[in-house]
């Protein structure tokens, strides 16, 4: 089979017309004005914000004029990556399509079915003469991958819709309906480190080989962290030998579970220190998940230098040990689903003291806030300063919404199958608007897309043919 003789044909058309656009995040300008004039064309209105977003009005088909309007929504930007060794300049070239089977990919660059499939969708059914549906808003945003600009800047009382379809999920047969906001907790923790006295023997730990991972997705997972576990056992060996903290750090990013950490510690009594530091690394060890399995905790001789004196530096491991880390709770909507989680993200010294960041997560609001309130008791005894920066909403399921089991008996009637409710813990554009929107009813689904934000990504064709079907016929059934 060739590209030209997939069905639906229009919306493969479509994103065909949309891959020879240029639509890196922040490059979104000619991809909107690709849609809104294909959608002026088909004698729909359209306009274009000043962040570039698209919102399109249609009419209900007859029969349709008095049911409630539905909002289908997605967004305009792509992630830009090439393989090493591909010729490709995302400014001006073309994406190239090729169909390998069932299996459509870009050569050695993303495809951008993520989202480029929302728009292919949605124009598909604006130019259809044979899909009935009430009066439709399609929002197209821009910057969504990076940083979510678009929705941010995108003024929500234009939509006149209280449901959205949101095509910007990537497993078929699953709707989401629910993610995570977060926040990220800045700690100083400031103190007078003085020369090294003379009786002590200076010690440098490395802890390493942890899996780490996503510090959303693979929170639950029991993974050890880094800066958490050097603490440990830091504190272990305090309890055999008084100890000053020469340096501490471990962590290089927000979202991910710190792999590695390393610190300096003067010690009075380092036989004792040793024995006890030895004994809680040969506990962590045993604790860890397989994935964890090439833990390991070095312990050698170091260079003297200025430290912390023995109270400041309890100070210090007595913060580290009693930042919030790990799950903090469950979906009471979603099984399995984590619904409150902080990650021990980053510790690294600054000009003017001890920098540390806490990046928390959750689905429910008032959640976070006291995931901000409990890095704040945490820091309080240590006298350390705390500030929360980038924060974002996060979205809370609504148990069994009239759209959720709209879908639901949808899919089941034209596949055959029980479909999925899921969550995720980590953040989408509708928890933005969500939280603008309070009674908005949310599902975001998608067709079986693989390796996102790769030059591996991957569309199975046929995955979006079944998901056009599906949201024509949930269009239909709101008569
Ligand atoms: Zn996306």
């Amino acid at each position: 089979m060739t590209y030209e003789e997939l069905e639906p044909k229009k919306v493969f058309s479509y994103f065909k017309q949309l891959s020879a656009i240029p639509r890196g995040s922040g490059n979104e300008r000619a991809a909107a004005e690709f849609v809104r004039d294909t959608a002026l064309s088909l004698g729909h209105e359209a306009e274009i914000d000043g962040a570039n977003n698209v919102l399109i009005r249609a009419k209900a088909t007859p029969g349709y004029e008095d049911k409630a309007p539905v909002l289908l929504q997605g967004h305009l930007d792509m992630v830009c990556e090439a393989n090493r060794g591909t010729k490709h300049d995302f400014l001006k070239d073309p994406i190239e399509l090729v169909l390998d089977g069932e299996i459509l990919r870009a050569n050695g660059t993303t495809l951008g079915a993520d989202d480029g499939v929302s728009e292919a969708t949605a124009l598909a059914i604006l130019a259809s003469d044979d899909v009935p549906h009430p009066a439709l808003e399609c929002l197209f945003t821009t910057d969504e991958e990076n940083g979510m600009t678009g929705m941010r800047e995108f003024d929500p009382s234009k939509l006149t819709a209280r449901r959205l379809i949101n095509i910007d999920s990537a497993g078929e047969g699953e709707a989401t309906v629910s993610c995570a906001g977060g926040v990220r907790s800045h700690i100083l923790f400031a103190g007078e480190k003085t020369p090294p006295d003379g009786g002590s023997s200076v010690l440098h730990i490395e802890v390493a080989g942890l899996a780490g991972g996503h510090s959303g997705e693979d929170i639950h997972l029991g993974r050890k962290n880094a800066i958490a576990e050097t603490a440990r056992i830091l504190w272990a060996g305090s309890k055999a030998s008084p100890l000053r903290i020469v340096s501490f750090a471990g962590g290089n990013r927000d979202n991910a579970i710190p792999r590695e950490c390393s610190a300096v510690v003067a010690v009075r009594d380092p036989g004792a220190f040793r024995a006890a530091a030895d004994e809680e690394i040969r506990k962590i060890a045993a604790e860890c998940v397989p994935e964890d399995g090439n833990f390991r905790a070095e312990i050698e001789s170091a260079e003297a230098g200025p430290a912390f004196g023995c109270e400041r530096s309890l100070d210090l491991l007595t913060l580290l040990r009693n930042l919030p880390n790990g799950v903090h709770g469950m979906s009471k909507a979603v099984p399995g689903l984590v619904e409150t989680s902080s990650n021990l993200a980053v510790v690294r010294e600054e000009e003017d003291g001890i920098k540390i960041v806490v990046s928390s997560r959750s689905s429910v609001e008032s959640r976070l806030d006291d995931m901000q309130n409990r890095v704040e008791c945490a820091a309080h005894p240590a006298g350390a300063q705390v500030s929360h920066a980038g924060r974002y909403p996060g979205w809370d399921p609504m148990s069994d919404s009239p759209l959720q089991r709209l879908y639901r008996e949808t899919w089941k009637d034209c596949f055959g199958t029980e479909a999925k409710i899921v969550g995720i813990h980590a953040g989408l554009e509708c928890g933005l608007l969500k939280s603008r929107i309070p009674d908005m009813d949310i599902i975001s689904i998608g067709p079986d897309i693989r390796n996102l934000h790769s030059p591996d990504e991957t569309l199975n064709v046929g995955s979006l043919s079944r998901l056009y079907r599906l949201v024509c016929e949930m269009l239909r059934r709101m008569a």
